[in-house]
């Protein structure tokens, strides 16, 4: 037997609504619900069990089956008890569903809005009528504007990407807030703090995912304005992570790597068969000069990389400590490279005794094992 929906499943979108019934109307249906039976004080933040009395809100929401729906809602008015406040009565919120003295709810309004934007005052109106979600072109474009001002509505952001910008290049930064669903900033803060993205968070509960950098200052202010929401790394961090793990171990392993020639080596032209041998010779010891000589650069360049990252890392304030941990290397390394201001040069160090005579008896065994396998 086919499963009966009820009317909270149909309408599960209203949070913090209880629907009680759904009756139909001569344009449509009306959904009536009813609030809570607690409510937050706006000022104060204390829960009130305490309430004062009743009233119907009539607003209008999303149409059902192409007819239009009107919410008629029965909400609370509540008494606040805190002795430290001031708000005597207040009027029950529904966050993320209406605002307060709104005539549609939220959904409603972000489909106006949508529409507005994208169409217009007239050809929006002719739309919204044929959808059943009926607006006057005046109206659209009013809320089009009161959006773009950011003064009354915003839509809701469910997806919100939290980065520091550069007030000035590696002196003092602040936060910037991007909307990923909609690719749009949506607000920018001073400073990059964990207090201040935690209050901005906390004005928003109907943020589900915040994706943002390694820092753990917007870790910290995620948990503490958005604690339910769930935390995610973006996609250049996720390939940051990827590319310094592939790196340290390669680091690591460096002793392993051996660097392949692009070309073979050119014999030098010239008759007769000692001339022949030596010309190999010669190339091989060449090809090996060439390998010691692009192995060395390479590791400069790596070593350049890790300082010059080292130095960023210092200039964003961040302690020895921390960049140890970041990069997982030895921090008196750091200790060391946070004070200079270049990379210094590679010491080299003098011949050992024997150290000559050890290199030409290897190269003299690479040439003769090379002649055998030529043979
Ligand atoms: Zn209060």
């Amino acid at each position: 037997m086919a499963k009966k929906l009820s009317y909270k499943e149909l309408l599960s979108n209203l949070k913090g609504l209880t629907v009680r019934n759904v009756v139909p109307a001569d344009l449509g249906w009306v959904v009536e619900a009813e609030g809570s039976s607690r409510a937050l004080c706006p000022d104060c933040g204390v829960t009130s069990h305490s309430r004062h009395s009743r009233y119907w809100r009539k607003l209008r929401d999303l149409p059902m089956q192409g007819a239009s729906v009107t919410l008629k809602v029965q909400m609370g008015r509540w008494r606040c008890r805190s002795r430290q406040c001031l708000r005597q009565i207040f009027t029950e919120r529904v966050d993320g569903v209406l605002l307060p003295h709104s005539q549609q709810t939220n959904r409603l309004s972000e489909v106006h809005w949508l529409v507005g934007r994208a169409l217009g005052g007239r050809s929006g109106q002719r739309l919204l009528k044929r959808l059943g979600m009926p607006s006057s072109r005046h109206t659209l474009l009013r809320q089009v504007i009161k959006a773009a001002s950011g003064s009354v509505w915003q839509p809701a952001i469910r997806v919100v990407g939290v980065y520091d910008w550069a007030w000035r290049k590696g002196q003092s930064f602040g936060t910037i807030l991007v909307d990923l669903e909609r690719s749009e900033v949506v607000d920018l803060l001073p400073t990059r703090s964990a207090k201040v993205l935690g209050e901005w968070l906390a004005q928003r509960p109907e943020v589900k995912v915040v994706s943002r950098d390694r820092q753990g200052v917007y870790a910290e202010g995620v948990r503490a304005g958005a604690p339910k929401a769930r935390q995610v790394a973006d996609r250049f961090h996720l390939t940051l992570n990827l590319r310094q793990a592939v790196e340290r171990e390669l680091a690591l392993r460096r002793s392993f790597l051996r660097f392949t020639p692009q070309s073979t080596p050119v014999v030098p032209s010239g008759g007769g068969r000692e001339t022949e041998n030596k010309g190999r010779q010669i190339s091989i010891q060449s090809s090996v000069q060439q390998q010691h000589a692009e192995v060395a650069r390479l590791r400069r360049q790596q070593k350049l990389e890790l300082f010059q990252t080292i130095q960023r890392m210092k200039s964003a304030g961040m302690t020895v400590s921390q960049i140890a941990r970041h990069l997982g290397i030895n921090r008196r390394r750091i200790d060391r490279w946070v004070r200079l201001d270049t990379l210094p040069e590679r010491n080299r160090m003098e011949p050992r005794p024997g150290m000559v005579e050890r290199q030409s008896a290897k190269r003299l065994v690479c040439s003769v094992s090379d002649r055998k396998m030529r043979r």
